[in-house]
């Protein structure tokens, strides 16, 4: 990444730039509690990720796998739901083809 500052290329992750002591980015301590806001917040979750994907990539997958895990815990119960309706329809069916 490049100072925004003075231009010059920096190390990733670098909160003070060496060249010129401008402050690139805020600490990316890739706090846990964003597992849980992505979780709770998935679409907020996948918007912050690609905000901070850059800036700040630790607190950006935090972010990732709380909506991740999110995604795929409402996708499993969505999947389950339609089962089970397909299940019901097909008892039906049946029940109504052996009339
Ligand atoms: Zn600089």
């Amino acid at each position: 990444m490049f100072c925004k500052n003075c231009g010059k290329e920096v190390v990733n992750n670098c909160i003070i730039c060496p060249n010129c002591k401008f402050e690139i980015g805020s600490i990316d301590t890739g706090n846990e509690a964003f597992i849980f806001l992505g979780y709770l917040i998935p679409i907020a979750g996948f918007i912050l990720y690609f905000i901070w994907k850059d800036e700040k990539p630790k607190t950006a997958k935090m972010l990732l796998i709380g909506a991740g895990v999110s995604t795929a815990f409402y996708a499993f119960i969505f999947i389950m739901i339609l089962l089970f309706y397909a299940i019901i329809y097909f008892i039906i069916l049946v029940m109504l083809l052996s009339f």
